[in-house]
Parts: structure tokens; C-alpha cells; sequence
């Protein structure tokens, strides 16, 4: 599928309204990596880090995931690369954690909440990136924040390691990134004080639609019932793009629906400049970015909420089948 998509490879994902958009991939192992310049992609918008915790059975060490993740900021060969720190719990289950028994494990005790209440774990983890990162700059981001204090504890976390490794004489990041990823409805509604003080925000589509629509994105009933491309939805991610156009806030997209070519032009009609998506996907979203015009697309999303469509995925159809 790559082939198919080389000619604009190395050309931006510019629409015919002269916007250009911002086209990352997701990763999570090192064998990711390759696909960086084989995609196109300009920096990795999310690492997710569980799978070396996944795949043991018991905690890696500190110098292991210190050689993992420099051996990931080498191969991405300075393109930026957004570290997130460990998103456990609920789907993912760590075989040497005892689980905990609880009725609703996606509204549990996950993520940042585990992070935060056992900080011995974020806090390897965190002075593993800083080795990683031996002085390049480097950009963290906590899952699942649902509160600015959670931010503001995380960061505290966060500046403690920097001080040790300044104690040990280990070089700091020449700059350092500190952002959040927007999955909860609460953080749409946090402070400006939040907004001013994260430095980057990225929308994990998959849990925030999970929350918005309360509806289990495990549960083949329930998962595909409501529409990302629902004029709720959509209402509720364009408040989120005002926030941050407000606060001057860098604002990504890395859900899974960033990396399905309809769902991504509507996202870059709301405002959203920042996507990040399995690599494949890359190809195709860039290819329809460079045939549409966001402004009209953007109008076509308008009326279709002013007529009461519940969601605009059929007008967004045909204004792409017209441009096409
Ligand atoms: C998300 O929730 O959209 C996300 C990117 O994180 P994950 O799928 O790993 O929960
Ligand atoms: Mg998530």
C-alpha cells in the first residue's frame, strides 16, 4: 500500500485550501521505527510505552528501557518523538501487578491514577527517558489526565527526576516538552491555567469518544453505535481546538480515527493541524488532505448540524465524492 502513495511521500499533506497538516505515526515497539521515513511521517505523535511492560513477566529495568528508548530517539533521527509514560490498567493488565477487582476497570484506577498513587514505577520510567533522551530534547506526555492537579502532580514528578539527574551530573534535555493527552470530557472543561501550563495536548480519540458517548469501546454491541462524525462530537472537539487557539496550546489528534481518511479531513475541518496515525495510514490521509478544500468542507459540516443531521457523515460523502 505504501508504493501506492510514494509519489507524495515526501510532499506535505497541503489541502487545496493551502492549509498544511501535520501527519505522524503511532508506534510502540522499536520495529516501528523504519516505517518513520518509509511513511513520510514527520515525528512519532505517540509511543506508546506498555508493551515492554506487557510482554514480561516482571519490570523491566531502568537500563533496559533507557537503551530501548534511546535506541528509538537514533532511529527517529531528531524528527520528534512523543513519549508516553505507562497507560495500564482497564485493557492493558500487567501479569506481575495484582489485578484489582473492580466493577467498571475502564473508569478505574488506571493510567495516570496508578502513576500518581504508586509513583515508584513513573518515576523509573521517567529517569529512564531522561538517560534516553542524554541531553536531546525530549517530549513526555501522561495519559488519561482528568484534572489539572493530576497535571500539575505529574509535573511535580517530573521536575523531582530532572533534579536528581542534575544531582548525578547526567545532562537535562536541551528542551523538554511536558503535555497531557485529552481523553476524559473533564479536560475540555479544565482551567486556562491547565491550557497555559501543558505544554501540548493530544485528543486520544478512542477513549474520549468511549466517555463522551458513555459506551465501552470493547463491547462489540456498543462500540461502532455512535459516529465520531456526530454533530455532538464534533461541536464538543471544535470547543477543544477554541481552547487551545485561545491559549496558544499545540493540539494533536491520536486516536484511531486520525488514520481513516474521511473521520481525518473532518478532524482538519474542525481545527484540528496534528495528526497521528498508524503508519499505513499515512499514504491515504495525505492523499485526500491534498484533493479537499478544509473551508467548504468545514461550511458542509455547519449545515448539516444546522439542519439537524445527527451525523455529518453522509454530507461529508458527497461534498468529497463532488471534490474528488
Ligand atoms: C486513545 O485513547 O485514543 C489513545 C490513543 O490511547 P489508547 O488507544 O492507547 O488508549
Ligand atoms: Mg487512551
Amino acid at each position: 500500500a505504501q508504493e501506492r502513495y510514494a509519489s507524495i511521500r515526501d510532499k506535505p499533506a497541503l489541502t487545496k485550501c493551502g492549509k498544511t497538516i501535520t501527519l505522524k505515526m503511532n508506534a510502540g515497539l522499536m520495529a516501528d521505527l523504519p516505517s518513520l521515513e518509509g511513511s513520510g511521517a514527520e515525528g512519532v505523535g505517540l509511543f506508546r510505552t506498555e508493551l515492554q511492560f506487557l510482554v514480561r513477566n516482571q519490570m523491566p529495568k531502568r537500563s533496559e528501557l533507557s537503551a530501548l528508548y534511546a535506541k528509538v530517539l537514533d532511529a527517529a533521527k531528531g524528527k520528534r518523538v512523543v513519549f508516553r509514560t505507562l497507560d495500564i490498567g482497564s485493557d492493558k493488565v500487567l501479569p506481575y501487578m495484582k489485578p484489582h477487582d473492580e466493577p467498571n476497570p475502564a473508569l478505574g484506577w488506571r493510567a495516570i491514577r496508578v502513576g500518581l498513587d504508586k509513583p515508584g514505577v513513573m518515576r523509573m520510567q521517567l529517569q529512564a527517558l531522561l538517560r534516553a533522551a542524554n541531553g536531546r530534547p525530549l517530549s513526555i506526555m501522561f495519559p488519561f489526565v482528568a484534572q489539572y492537579e493530576e497535571f500539575i502532580a505529574a509535573k511535580a514528578e517530573m521536575n523531582k527526576a530532572l533534579e536528581r539527574e542534575r544531582i548525578l551530573g547526567h545532562p537535562l534535555p536541551e528542551k523538554l516538552e511536558v503535555g497531557a493527552m485529552l481523553e476524559t470530557p473533564s479536560l475540555a472543561f479544565a482551567p486556562d491555567k491547565f491550557y497555559e501550563e501543558v505544554d501540548f495536548l493530544s485528543i486520544g480519540g478512542n477513549d474520549l469518544k468511549q466517555f463522551f458517548f458513555a459506551a465501552d469501546r470493547e463491547n462489540e454491541r456498543v462500540r461502532r453505535r455512535y459516529d465520531t462524525l456526530n454533530v455532538s462530537f464534533l461541536t464538543f472537539l471544535e470547543g477543544i481546538v477554541k481552547r487551545c487557539d485561545a491559549s496558544g496550546t499545540a493540539l494533536s489528534f491520536c486516536g484511531e480515527d486520525a488514520g481513516r481518511p474521511v473521520e481525518a479531513v473532518c478532524l482538519a475541518a474542525m481545527g484540528i493541524r496534528t495528526l497521528s496515525m498508524r503508519p499505513a495510514s499515512i499514504g491515504p490521509v495525505k492523499n485526500i488532505l491534498r484533493n479537499v478544500d478544509l473551508d467548504g468542507l468545514r461550511r458542509v459540516i455547519e449545515d448539516a448540524g444546522r439542519r439537524g443531521e445527527q451525523s455529518v457523515r453522509t454530507s461529508a460523502l458527497d461534498y468529497l465524492r463532488n471534490q474528488a
